[in-house]
């Protein structure tokens, strides 16, 4: 079994661009041997053909509306109409996150240019989510969507693997024969990285864990996948992850000399004003794991995020 992402098929699946074309993606190819892909083109589905006219989002009478740019042929109630079909025949179980066209009028999730009037020369109005990819980011606050043009962005790309990859463990937690056994095992492994993420979030969820007791292992479960929202929503954040850096730091103090310990404490002040990135630290930090055998922190997916090498998806 596969993590599973929701992709817009125009990303190296198929010639279902306006202009007959393919993008090519680095991030999606390096991907394809670790994940599952199910795609789709909501434009194609609503029986548009490709090589097409471009469609635009044009406010009329304060109302959004999917129209040709040239022709200004309306295919908003069609696209209305497919959106709600496929977002209620989506099992979201299925899935552990989304990548979307960006600016795209149909898949965009944000920056999708918003005109004001049709016709040759439109007046931009403003920037506006897409008909597709809003929808999908507006109802479903449990699975990680993002736009292939904000995975560009390293910090980005890293927290989207990242909580595409517990999603996709959580998900397995559901599959095992004792649901409270496996939330047990969840729960510690990705303690550290939780913690880096969102402190009072891994509080909730410890309890949630430990207070099992008299509950549906069911409800356990569902609480849990709730409350890790908070995570997936979460950003990384000087200030929020030093303490988890420090927390680590704390298991190897008394093994350290005098120059490795101010040489951890420098990175981190160099962290805090942005001059070294957390994956340094982090790095100071797993060669001590490994140096002193911590077999607890071994087994923490702070140190091991993605199950494949993460130079693979680096940019050249
Ligand atoms: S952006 Fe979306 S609607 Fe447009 S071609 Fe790509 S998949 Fe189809």
């Amino acid at each position: 079994m596969k993590a599973k992402i929701l992709c817009s098929a125009c990303l190296t699946f198929c010639n279902c661009r306006y202009d007959g074309s393919v993008l090519s993606n680095k991030l999606i190819e390096a991907l394809k041997p670790d994940i599952d892909f199910e795609v789709v083109c909501p434009e194609m589905a609503i029986g548009l053909p490709s090589p097409r006219e471009a469609i635009r989002i044009v406010s009329t009478k304060g109302e959004k509306k999917l129209l040709g740019s040239y022709t200004g042929v309306d295919h908003t109630d069609q696209m209305h109409a497919f959106v709600e079909n496929y977002i209620e025949q989506l099992d979201l179980s299925e899935f552990d996150g989304v990548i979307l066209k960006c600016k795209s009028p149909t898949c965009g999730i944000k920056d999708v240019k918003h005109y004001g009037s049709a016709g040759k020369t439109p007046m931009l109005q403003t920037k506006t989510s897409g008909f597709f990819g809003g929808e999908l980011k507006k109802r479903f606050k449990q699975l990680v969507i993002e736009d292939e043009g904000r995975l560009n962005n390293t910090e980005i790309r890293n927290h989207f693997l990242t909580c595409v990859f517990l999603h996709f463990k959580l998900r397995q937690v559901g599959n095992e024969r004792s649901i409270i056994d496996g939330l047990v095992q969840f729960h510690s492994h990705n303690k550290y990285l939780m913690m880096a993420y969102n402190q009072s979030a891994l509080k909730k969820l410890g309890k949630i864990v430990a207070n099992h007791a008299h509950l549906k292992d069911e409800d356990v479960y569902a609480a849990y996948k709730n409350e890790m929202e908070a995570i997936y929503g979460a950003e990384l954040r000087p200030g929020k992850n030093i303490n988890m850096l420090l927390h680590v730091y704390g298991y190897f103090k008394k093994d350290l000399n005098e120059f490795e310990k101010s040489f951890f404490l420098e990175q981190i002040e160099l962290y805090k004003v942005g001059f070294v990135s957390f994956e340094t630290v982090l790095m100071v930090l797993k060669s001590w794991v490994i140096r002193f055998q911590n077999g607890y922190l071994m087994e923490q997916t702070i140190f091991n995020a993605f199950p494949f090498d993460g130079n693979r998806i680096r940019e050249d």
